[in-house]
């Protein structure tokens, strides 16, 4: 059986990937119950992505908020270290929300892609930040982030690129095993379980999803933001909070509409965690969180 094909409302992809269950790693699972592919390390040829979607001409957008002195923090090393690694090879466009365009402008990057500074209100509570980023992706991608490329990845901005992160996580919808909770029976999976909150779930969902890196076609993502965007909203006016903030909202998503593309913890790897057999390569690790300083109220 082959991954689950395009539908025809973005399509941008025409080619076939192989059979996601002859794939070289034994070790690990690579395929989801509903036939996605799981990339790990060693079961992709990274040239055949880069020719087939070159061909395409893809443009890809990045996402990523750094409001606060998140941007002090780590906004410089996160970019510089995409540079490198994120798509390589491909125009990217770098889409960075700051509350303070001016000190954006005086990171002075030096990179070669093209960095878009939008201004976003600061929200007084961390978690508000952190949530309503939702509405902020949705809107950007309305207003022009769909003029502009075919595919966009969101990103938390505390953590760096260790290694290639290229085109073989492209896919309709995107989704990241969360580094701690990857090999964890269910019942370790902190989804929200409050019945007020829209995003309750109880413990039936397929993976823990983690909110730090998500994507996909960008109608794809802003399906995905508008609607946790919309159950945010809801559980605002109720009065309620989801246990993870936008983390519980997008395992709610993904429970109802599964990604067509998973991404290993290797996307995503947390380096406290320590050696494990089945992690090949760090594509993407945590930053040291600065708690003290970054969350400031
Ligand atoms: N964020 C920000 N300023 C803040 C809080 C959050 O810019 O004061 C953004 C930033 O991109 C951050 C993301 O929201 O990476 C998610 O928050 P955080 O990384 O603190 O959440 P965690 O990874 O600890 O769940
Ligand atoms: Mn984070």
């Amino acid at each position: 059986h082959l991954a689950p094909s395009p539908s025809s409302e973005s399509a941008p992809t025409t080619f076939k990937v192989a059979c996601c269950c002859c794939r070289s790693r034994k070790d690990v699972q690579t395929c989801t119950h509903w036939k996605a592919p799981i990339i790990w390390e060693g079961t992709f040829n990274p040239e055949y992505y880069n020719k087939e979607y070159r061909k395409q001409n893809v443009i890809i957008g990045l996402t990523v908020f750094a409001v606060g002195n998140y941007l002090d923090l780590y906004l410089k090393n996160f970019l510089a270290t995409a540079d490198e690694f994120f798509m390589p090879g491909f125009p990217v466009i770098y889409y960075v929300f700051v509350d303070d365009l001016a000190k954006l402008q005086a990171l002075e990057l030096s990179g070669h892609r093209e960095v878009t500074g939008l201004q976003v209100e600061r929200h007084e509570r961390w978690q508000d930040v952190s949530m309503l980023r939702m509405e902020t992706i949705s809107r950007a991608i309305e207003t022009h982030i769909r003029h502009q490329v075919t595919y966009v990845f969101c990103f938390d901005v505390d953590q760096q690129f260790k290694g290639r992160f290229g085109t073989e996580a492209l896919g309709e919808l995107v989704g990241l095993l969360h580094a701690w909770y990857y090999r964890r029976p269910q019942y370790f999976y902190t989804y929200d379980h409050n019945p007020r909150s829209a995003a309750n779930l109880d413990n039936s969902g397929d993976f823990y999803y983690h909110a730090a890196v998500f994507g996909g076609t960008w109608q794809q993502v802003r399906n995905l933001t508008e609607s946790c965007y919309q159950a945010i909203l809801q559980d605002k006016r109720n009065k309620v909070e989801a246990r993870w903030h936008d983390e519980s909202h997008l395992n709610k998503y993904f429970w109802l509409h599964k990604p067509t593309r998973v991404l290993s913890p290797e996307y995503c790897w947390d380096e406290s965690i320590g050696w494990r057999r089945d992690i090949h390569v760090h594509r993407v690790t945590w930053a040291k969180k600065q708690y003290r300083l970054s969350r400031v109220n």
